[in-house]
């Protein structure tokens, strides 16, 4: 079956008692069993939920998976991940990877006696490098977030094998319709649903999939013994979400194109970040792993924080927000918002200074967002 055929119809098999075409939001927490310990499969809401489930199967086809799990957050997702290693266990991660995780991993889970490194993950014998004896697992995220940064998937894939670790790539931005790591040899994918599979950025939710049975039955355990579930409602939400999944990604990434080709002739910008750029470092591995660029973007502008700041608060059609990958278009400055809890000087380090804004680009007409960041531009 194929993408958009199988976003419209995995796990939504018409509902049996009225023949409801859309999977109905089963808001409850208990089941009625028949006799002691005789049910249909579903005992209590934080478990399995009907819901749930159709979303977990619809999901885990779109990146060719065969299980997957749903969360409240994408955060509750890659929390969850962590149940897989114990104290001592040490974690290579990309150093570009959303400042969230980066502060989960940095405050929470380092104060836990877990081990991290962080490394520039587009360069594979830094991840060779960072290899120890304690070394369980390697997380990435590519295109990374907001450098844009790319991971030969199938590189570090191979040489997580070759050593025993745990791969997981949080494929967020790329969404499985333009990217699916399990094909290129990661055991486990991590999405904030948040953003393109919901795509309305109308829920906070996150989800994993892996198709390595034992790494499954793990995580389902956790997923239920610390009750890291999303409701019924989100879930039902972000399977509607996902069921545009193609046709919202094939236009938010005509739409980057459009914004791409204009800020790169644009004065006041100095170098524009996509990996759909030939340009751009690790084009090539971008070009083989991925069918398409998405449409976050980000761009370094002649100025400072003043006129970043002037940029940003003149923008009328992308809106000043976190977040990304809904259908309207958003713009934002990483270093004084989505990146604020990394330390300034490792910040400017990795090129996230005061001149660095992003842009998720969204599903509006690309002559309206071009004309919005032109008079945003010439606001300084
Ligand atoms: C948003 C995001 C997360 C965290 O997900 P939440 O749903 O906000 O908890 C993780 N990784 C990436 C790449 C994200 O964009």
């Amino acid at each position: 079956m194929k993408f958009e055929t199988a976003a419209i119809h995995v796990g939504q098999e018409p509902e049996e008692v009225t023949g409801a075409i859309i999977v109905p939001i089963f808001q409850t927490a208990t089941y009625a069993q028949p006799a002691i310990g005789e049910h249909k499969g579903y005992e209590y809401s934080r478990t399995h939920n009907p819901t749930r489930t159709a979303m977990q199967e619809c999901l885990a086809a779109l990146e060719g998976g065969r299980h997957g799990l749903a969360f409240a957050s994408g955060m509750a997702a890659a929390s969850t991940t962590m149940t897989l290693l114990k104290q001592g266990d040490h974690i290579i991660s990309s150093d570009d990877v959303y400042g969230g995780i980066f502060r989960v991993f940095e405050k929470v889970f380092r104060e836990w006696g877990f081990d991290f490194t962080f490394v520039n993950t587009s360069d594979l014998s830094e991840i060779e490098a960072a290899i120890k004896p304690t070394t369980k697992m390697l997380w990435m995220e590519t295109p990374t977030n907001p450098l844009l940064k790319i991971t030969d998937l199938k590189g570090a894939a191979d040489i997580a094998k070759r050593h025993n670790l745990i791969s997981v790539v949080d494929n967020t931005f790329a969404s499985p319709y333009f990217q699916r790591p399990l094909e290129h040899g990661a055991d486990i994918v991590l999405h904030s649903t948040s953003k393109f599979l919901n795509g309305h950025a109308d829920v906070v939710g996150g989800a994993l999939v892996t198709s390595n049975d034992q790494l499954h039955e793990r995580l389902a355990f956790s997923q239920n013994a610390m009750g890291t579930i999303p409701g019924p409602f989100d879930s039902w939400l972000i399977l509607r979400g996902m069921k545009t999944l193609g046709v919202r990604m094939r236009q938010h990434e005509a739409n980057a194109k459009a914004v791409v080709d204009h800020l790169k002739s644009h004065k006041r910008v100095k170098t524009v970040l996509y990996p759909g750029l030939p340009e751009f470092p690790n084009h090539d591995v971008a070009k083989k792993q991925m069918s398409g660029f998405g449409s976050l973007i980000s761009f370094y502008i002649d100025g400072g924080e003043g006129e970043a700041r002037s940029i940003c608060k003149s923008t009328r059609v992308f809106r000043l927000a976190e977040s990304l990958g809904g259908v309207e278009s958003l713009i934002e400055h990483p270093a004084l918002m989505t990146h604020a809890s990394i330390p300034r000087e490792m910040r400017e380090s990795r090129g996230l200074g005061d001149s660095l804004i992003r842009l998720s680009v969204g599903i509006e007409h690309a002559d309206d967002l071009i004309a919005d960041l032109d008079q945003a531009l010439a606001s300084f």
